[in-house]
């Protein structure tokens, strides 16, 4: 029993978070309203500028994790039903997680490259390469 519990202790030492101080890569929260059943998100653009990525690529990923449609209207994107910000922005951090930060050296300095009918996450930063799904 008492391995048992030395072996708990040891785990939760491992597994403890890890300081994000000095970390100059903020997750971009979105920014929008509610508008009668429908949801306007206004600062799209800028969230795809910041991440590096497509905008098509960014808002399809959106629109299916979401399971709704939408349009982009002058830069405004109007989703077809009501969605609380913080979903959006938990898939903006798996949208993040899977085709922006590179997955050896965990920085966000990448590119996606297509490369016969894949998609590659290439790291700026340490030079790794890995594919990703490239229908989404
Ligand atoms: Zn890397």
């Amino acid at each position: 029993m008492e391995d048992y519990e030395k072996l708990l202790d040891e785990t939760y030492e491992k597994i403890k978070p890890i300081s994000h101080s000095g970390e100059r890569f903020e997750i971009p929260k979105i920014e929008g309203h509610l508008e009668g059943t429908k949801t306007i998100l206004t600062n799209i653009p800028q969230i795809v500028s910041y991440l590096r990525r497509d905008q098509d690529h960014f808002v399809k990923y959106l629109l299916k994790e979401l399971a709704t449609s939408g349009t982009i209207k002058n830069n405004i994107l109007i989703l077809q039903r009501k969605i609380n910000s913080q979903k959006i922005n938990e898939k903006i951090e798996d949208y993040i997680k899977e085709f922006v930060t590179c997955s050896q050296c965990g920085k966000p300095d990448t590119e996606l490259l297509k490369d016969k009918g894949f998609l590659f996450i290439h790291c700026l930063a340490c030079g790794a390469k890995h594919s990703v799904r490239s229908k989404i």
